[in-house]
């Protein structure tokens, strides 16, 4: 169980969030109540479900970038993949999972890490969207070249910008809870397009290009 002693006070704060604090204080018996119903974990649940406000973010954001931008982007390195964490984690829930979602399952995989943890771009593009973004907690979603999109979300604090250019590997953010989380996890989440629902196997999806997550 984590304490949550060194909180900072700063990056949108909100009361689902403080929900998730509770909970996590509280532990396991607690928040195995408020988990999808199928999930077997205890202390650490990924609540991440359709938010109407940050798709909408999303989209309106992603249609002020030319398309040809997110693929050309400098250090586009197509072909460049690398690992979201370099220090050891935990896999508390994995992608497809069965449970009461809104997409009937786990649409990313949850990297459980210490609050604090450097979070690494697994791929070259361009940042749609870096900041709070509901559900997710505050995130960051890139448009990747090839047309696919990454989510990292529970972020404690996000490092980079809207409309930057990124490389596979740069330093995005730190890990955190924030958003529908009881527990210090990474959500990483691939979209094979830019709508909820459109997520893919990340495991697979980095696995194919070079990368192994587990
Ligand atoms: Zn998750």
């Amino acid at each position: 169980m984590t304490t949550h002693m060194d909180r900072p006070p700063e990056t949108g704060t909100t009361r689902r969030d403080a929900l998730g604090i509770a909970m996590a204080l509280l532990g396991g018996a607690f928040s195995v109540g408020m988990a999808p119903s199928a999930d077997p974990r205890t202390d650490d649940s990924c609540l991440i479900g359709y938010d109407a406000e940050f798709e909408d973010a999303l989209a309106e954001a992603d249609e002020q970038i030319p398309p040809d931008e997110g693929r050309l982007g400098q250090g586009g390195l197509p072909g460049v993949f690398a690992l979201p964490l370099r220090r050891g984690y935990r896999v508390t829930a994995r992608y497809g999972v069965r449970g009461n979602w809104q997409a009937g399952h786990h649409t990313g995989i949850d990297l459980a890490v210490p609050r604090g943890t450097p979070v690494y771009a697994v791929s070259a593009g361009t940042v749609v969207l870096a900041q709070w973004s509901g559900d997710y907690g505050n995130a960051v979603t890139v448009r990747m070249p090839d047309g696919h999109y990454a989510v990292y979300g529970h972020l404690n604090r996000i490092r980079t910008r809207n409309g930057a250019r990124i490389s596979a590997g740069a330093r995005i953010a730190d890990s955190g809870s924030t958003g529908r989380a009881t527990g210090p996890h990474l959500h990483l989440e691939i979209r094979a397009r830019r709508p909820y629902g459109t997520d893919v196997n990340p495991v697979s999806y980095l696995a194919r290009r070079g990368v192994r997550l587990l």
